[in-house]
């Protein structure tokens, strides 16, 4: 069976592959010559993960997932959620979402937030939705450089650590998108029995 994951990002093509049934073969973005960037028009992660999987069924024809994450911010209802990538402009730059987001937090005791990781499956014709969630809370300075993105500022409950701290062992085995790719991988492993 082939799939398509909706990624150019070799090093998440290659986390999910390891995990999948061997009579799954997983293509990438760059493997059926799909080059362009995929519009994320979608207003919520939900959106944004089906418009990418749906574009390559439809212009493509190959069943495929593709997956959308955010960071969502109690104190500041849901933001940077779907815009996390571009928060402090088109640039797309880590350090200067993480600076804005500290600056919109500043002097706010309610640090909670949570990563939500949604994963949407187009096969043979049919949606499937997985969904993973890492609950946590911003810190008020950076701690540790590993990781990317948010990680530096993102204290996942139950760890003295940010994530930009933990081994990307530690943050795989309980992060939101390990979570959401589990479920996938379940999903598949029921498929193929
Ligand atoms: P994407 O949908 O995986 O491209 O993620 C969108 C944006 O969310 C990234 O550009 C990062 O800013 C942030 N993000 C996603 N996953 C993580 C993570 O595991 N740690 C920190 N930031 C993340």
């Amino acid at each position: 069976m082939k799939i398509v994951f909706a990624t150019h990002n070799l090093n998440k093509l290659l986390e999910v592959k390891k995990l999948l049934p061997t009579e799954i073969q997983l293509l990438s973005l760059d493997d059926i010559g799909c080059v362009e960037e995929i519009p994320e028009t979608g207003k919520t992660l939900e959106g944004n993960a089906k418009i990418k999987a749906d574009h390559i069924a439809k212009i493509y024809g190959f069943d495929c997932f593709s997956d959308d994450t955010g960071l969502l911010v109690d104190a500041l209802h849901g933001a940077p959620g779907v815009y996390s990538a571009r928060y402090a402009g088109a640039q797309k730059n880590a350090q200067d979402n993480m600076a804005k987001l500290l600056k919109e937090l500043e002097g706010n005791g309610n640090r909670k937030a949570h990563f939500k990781t949604v994963i949407h499956l187009n096969l043979a014709d049919r949606n499937y939705v997985f969904e993973g969630i890492v609950h946590g809370h911003i810190t008020e300075e950076q701690q540790g450089a590993g990781g990317f993105g948010y990680d530096p500022i993102f204290k996942p409950e139950g760890f003295d650590q940010t994530f930009g701290e933990l081994s990307l062992e530690t943050k795989n085995s309980v992060s939101h998108r390990a979570r959401a790719v589990q479920k996938l991988v379940e999903f598949f492993k029921n498929q193929t029995n």
